[in-house]
């Protein structure tokens, strides 16, 4: 029922866009939606459930024009159906309610899983007015299930009873997941507490919406501009090419550097001029604390303040508790330790880290101590001293077509016996869209898989896998999945080559798919992909590691033009490489999802905090208030926390990558590239979906609880 809000999986800390679920509680967007239904008919391609193989959308058949009305209907569709389980005259049980509303959606389902595809991967001025119409009424239908009074006391009586009703595990587990799920959303409230947390809810989300607006005003006003060419000497043709085009739109002389969202900026590590690169770091780091109107931090402080309220009405000690209880960690103290846990090794490593670079500046006499602004510059040289990597070195061995079908296919058919047939008779949404059936080892079909690999100029930046069909045996459908990236498109009859950043992505993503493609469980709303954030990573991190593993990388990496395998030269420096620089990359990340927790640990008699000495205070605490090395994202610039729903929840990314490491260990260890190793990883773990409780499922399958230990051995950070 609830798969329209279906996050998008991105790939990490590669696209900054999340899709943003609006906290909108307008029950006149849902009356809206049912006048707005008229004009849906049989003409429509999403009336019906698609003819296609797997139900496949019709994209040859689906014009723009046809989103929003098909969405309007399946909204409209969906409350009706979800009002007549709540005002059944019959006593709740579990097929006539938490049955029945599974079934719920499916019209909307069908069509918002294609628009959200489209609008992500080929956007166009009319999808994305229809875009922006549809958002808040989709936000308004969640709230108006969520809030449905009638609709959650007979979710509650089954939940109540639900020890004597002798359900199957995976029953069992959706009673619990429905419950948590209303009760999360304030279900249990009275009605004046109801109105409190709409209250909040709605403050929460204009002070959200000001501090993106104040941010990106911020950031734009933060580009270094210069009119004086040695300020940015070390700086590549095309790089001085693309600021000279930055500052003739904006209508500046000379050069314009945009910053990027991140503390560090990618020109430090080109830029030879010291003070150019302070004077950039400095604008990035003080970029929405300069006390004018872009200033974020009273905003900040505010929303910090809205939200320990929020958890403290919703029954909790602070918001992250309240967030916390449907994810695989559970409470914030599990993620703190977590934490806390990493800092001594990552931190050590770091000093390590910043001794080799002091040992170059005063090799190079440069006569100063090491700031964050140098750091990237000297690292870079380093790494180049040290691995010596280039990528036209690397790339003519990463053919993308030689690396899909002998790396990426060939790691997923030795571990799991899948094999692969491309279909030219699936209609897609762009010429450039691949689609493979999926067939399993007894030769049966498992799943569609679409790619959309080239970079387009309406396509959303960074790499990501979602469903165009979610699996579930009680509707009898089987996934269809897709991955999207954006990696350069070749010219006309030219081999598209990939650097092994690109590789990697494309296992990282295909991890995802395979989640996708085994999701074999009967209800839609546990299915596949549709776990908590710090678990979602896990299976697309573990499916990394098969790019180098030696019998994979062997088979795939050969010279496009003369067949040779990559020297044994180059495999080990690209695996060398990427253990470089670990100890800073692990700190900056951790600083951020240690300030993010803090944050959001707050309780409700807390005061309103002054981000500045909070900041400091909170990684002086934790050991990492650094002086070279500042957090990835400062307070007052942390987009994720404080607009794109990753609050309470930055921690995730590190917990996933704990979960993938533990198990890529598992698998070096009982006998790695195996089928029986896959088989029992497909059985237990990606074949589950949300249909147990996430440690347990783990645990169970690892024979131990997971540690730090593995991360750190993959993160080259051991011994230290
Ligand atoms: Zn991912």
């Amino acid at each position: 029922m609830m798969s329209f809000t279906i996050s998008m999986i991105r790939r990490v800390f590669a696209a900054e866009i999340t899709m943003i679920l609006c906290v909108c509680v307008a029950a006149s967007c849902a009356a809206q939606t049912q006048a707005t239904a008229a004009g849906f008919g049989p003409g429509n391609p999403f009336y019906r459930a698609s003819t296609l193989p797997f139900q496949a959308p019709p994209f040859d058949k689906i014009k723009d024009s046809d989103y929003q009305p098909a969405i309007d209907a399946g909204m409209a569709q969906q409350l009706k159906e979800v009002d007549a389980i709540a005002n059944d005259p019959a006593p709740p049980t579990f097929e006539n309610t938490v049955v029945a509303l599974e079934r719920t959606g499916q019209l909307l389902d069908r069509a918002y899983e294609a628009f959200n595809c489209v609008t992500a991967a080929n956007l166009d001025p009319e999808l994305e007015k229809a875009q922006a119409y549809e958002a808040p009424r989709l936000a308004a239908e969640a709230d108006a299930i969520h809030l449905n009074a009638r609709l959650f006391a007979r979710i509650k009586t089954i939940h109540d009873k639900r020890a004597s009703l002798h359900l199957d595990p995976e029953s069992l587990r959706l009673v619990e997941y429905d419950y948590q799920q209303f009760v999360k959303a304030g279900a249990n409230l009275s009605d004046a507490d109801k109105e409190k947390l709409k209250k909040l809810n709605q403050e929460d989300a204009t002070l959200e919406n000001d501090f993106m607006s104040k941010l990106q005003a911020a950031t734009e006003a933060g580009a270094y501009l210069t009119t004086d060419a040695s300020s940015l000497a070390g700086l590549g043709q095309s790089q001085l090419e693309a600021a000279a085009e930055a500052a003739k739109a904006h209508k500046d002389q000379g050069w314009r550097l945009p910053l990027q969202n991140t503390t560090q900026q990618p020109d430090l590590a080109e830029l030879t001029n010291r003070a150019t690169r302070q004077a950039i770091f400095l604008n990035s780091w003080n970029r929405a604390e300069r006390g004018d109107a872009n200033d974020t931090r009273s905003t900040i402080a505010r929303i910090a303040q809205l939200r320990a309220e929020k958890g403290a009405l919703l029954g909790y000690p602070n918001y992250a508790a309240w967030n916390l209880t449907d994810q695989m960690a559970k409470t914030p103290e599990a993620a703190i330790q977590f934490m806390d846990a990493l800092v001594p090794a990552s931190t050590a490593n770091a000093a390590s880290e910043a001794k080799d670079i002091q040992a170059l500046i005063d090799a190079q006499h440069g006569g100063f101590t090491l700031k964050p602004w140098d750091w990237e510059f000297y690292s870079e040289q380093v790494r180049k001293a040290k691995y010596d990597l280039n990528e036209s070195e690397e790339k003519p061995y990463f053919e993308l077509n030689n690396v899909l079908q002998n790396g990426v296919f060939y790691a997923a058919h030795e571990l799991y016996g899948l094999t692969f047939k491309e279909r030219h008779d699936i209609p897609v949404w762009q010429p450039d869209v691949r689609v493979f059936e999926v067939y399993d080892a007894d030769g049966k079909p498992l799943s569609l898989w679409y790619c959309d690999y080239f970079k387009r100029d309406n396509k959303n930046g960074g790499a990501w896998m979602d469903v165009l069909v979610n699996q579930s045996k009680l509707l009898k459908q089987l996934p269809v999945v897709y991955n999207v990236a954006n990696f350069e498109k070749p010219a006309p009859g030219q081999p598209a080559l990939l650097t092994f950043d690109d590789v990697t992505t494309m296992f990282h993503e295909f991890g995802h798919a395979l989640h996708g493609m085994f999701a074999d469980t009967e209800y839609p709303s546990l299915s596949g992909t549709q776990v908590p954030r710090d678990f979602v990573e896990f299976p697309s991190q573990f499916n990394e590691h098969w790019a180098t593993y030696p019998a994979v990388l062997a088979h795939y990496a050969h010279n496009y033009k003369t067949g040779e395998p990559m020297p044994a030269g180059l495999v080990e420096k690209i695996k060398k490489s990427q253990t470089f620089d670990e100890g800073y990359s692990l700190t900056e990340i951790l600083a951020a999802a240690e300030l993010d927790m803090q944050w959001h640990v707050l309780p409700q008699s807390a005061p309103l905090q002054n981000p500045d000495t909070f900041e400091v205070d909170a990684l002086k605490k934790k050991n990492l208030w650094i002086e070279y090395l500042p957090p990835r994202y400062r307070s007052s610039y942390f987009l994720h926390i404080w607009n794109q729903g990753y609050q309470a929840g930055y921690y995730a990314y590190l917990w996933s990558e704990m979960l993938d490491d533990n198990a890529f260990q598992w698998f070096e260890d009982h006998g790695g590239m195996t089928r029986a190793n896959g088989d029992r990883f497909r059985q237990m773990i990606l074949s589950r979906g949300n249909t147990e409780d996430l440690q347990k499922m783990y645990d169970a399958w690892l024979g131990a609880t997971p540690n730090i230990e593995p991360m750190l051995k993959f993160r080259g950070l051991k011994g230290n």
